[in-house]
């Protein structure tokens, strides 16, 4: 994460672009910083402003322009806030806020302006936390979630996972992290250790938008952690420029089951303020996931879905 580069002249330097090329938001850069892991860099064509894993990095002028319903907490996380940090608003599960960093900026986060200063930092302050699980017995699984979860050092990480599994009635452990994708050298061996070892579980979501996301280095670290026995998950958001046609999510769903991770969900944008020019309208989506069928088997095809503040799920679409 020290390598990263940390500002758009740089990356478009980097990448071969000019100002002529591409029109930046300096409000946008300003509000959420350019974060790029070099991993992830080395995957971006040099001098294409259109790549679509640059667009996902890089803060466009559309950023700057303010679109009407999109806000600051599109999902209404702060409501079903029951201690700092912890989130509870499906039945069964809660997700706990573990790390306010990423180790990359997508530009479309919903959680681009979520309050993490907030959010506890030491395992002492996630006691309350801990005590509202153990209160609660309809609480089978925990989701450990951001940020970034596996931004933490494997030490804290493990006290976590520990603490949990202390807990009798939660059965799993569900890790939402896109770590393994954009610096897959975090799969490190401690790692692996701490999900082979747990009595729980474990579920890990990763977060892949387009195929050429996956290399050979992201390969091996996806084995890893199915060799630790992790069963391994992918969300992906539909996004304008990036994998808004038929193919490239064709592409993207057939090589996740090539790599044996199983397409979850597929999320409708979140009108996150700043989000606007990634949005594609719903029926577009529908129909892909409908022309898929006839093209892939029935496991490749995620869940198209939307998250609705207030609801007890997220909604299929
Ligand atoms: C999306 C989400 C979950 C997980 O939902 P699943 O449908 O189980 O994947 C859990 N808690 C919160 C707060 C969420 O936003
Ligand atoms: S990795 Fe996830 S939480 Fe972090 S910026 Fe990207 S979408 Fe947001």
């Amino acid at each position: 994460m020290k390598t990263a580069v940390r500002d758009s002249a740089n990356l478009m330097r980097l990448l071969g672009l000019d100002s002529n090329q591409v029109s930046l938001s300096s409000k946008g850069e300003a509000q959420f910083p350019v974060f790029v892991p070099l991993p992830y860099l080395s995957r971006i064509r040099p001098g294409d402003p259109f790549d679509p894993l640059l667009l996902q990095v890089m803060p466009q002028y559309a950023e700057s322009v303010d679109a009407v319903g999109f806000v600051e907490d599109p999902v209404g996380d702060l409501k079903v806030e029951k201690s700092p940090g912890l989130l509870h608003k499906y039945p069964g599960r809660v997700l706990m806020v573990v790390s306010g960093s990423c180790a990359i900026h997508c530009r479309y986060c919903f959680r681009r302006h979520f309050p993490y200063e907030l959010a506890p930092k030491s395992l002492q302050q996630w006691e309350p936390t801990f005590r509202y699980i153990e209160e609660d017995d309809s609480i089978h699984e925990v989701i450990l979630s951001g940020g970034d979860p596996l931004t933490l050092v494997d030490s804290t990480l493990q006290s976590i996972v520990e603490r949990i599994a202390s807990i009798d009635h939660v059965q799993r452990l569900r890790v939402h992290t896109r770590l393994p994708v954009v610096i897959p050298q975090r799969v490190t061996d401690t790692l692996c250790e701490i999900f082979s070892s747990t009595r729980l579980a474990t579920w890990v979501v990763l977060h892949i938008n387009h195929a050429r996301e996956i290399d050979g280095e992201v390969e091996q670290s996806i084995s890893r952690l199915r060799n630790a026995g992790a069963t391994l998950l992918n969300q992906a958001v539909l996004l304008r420029g990036v994998n808004d046609n038929v193919d490239a999510l064709h592409q993207l769903f057939e090589k996740l089951v090539d790599c044996n991770v199983s397409p979850y969900y597929l999320h409708q944008l979140d009108r996150v303020a700043g989000g606007a020019h990634f949005e594609v309208p719903l029926e577009l989506g529908q129909q892909w996931i409908a022309d898929l069928r006839k093209r892939l088997p029935g496991y490749a095809i995620p869940l198209f879905v939307q998250e609705i503040a207030g609801e007890e799920s997220k909604t299929a679409l």
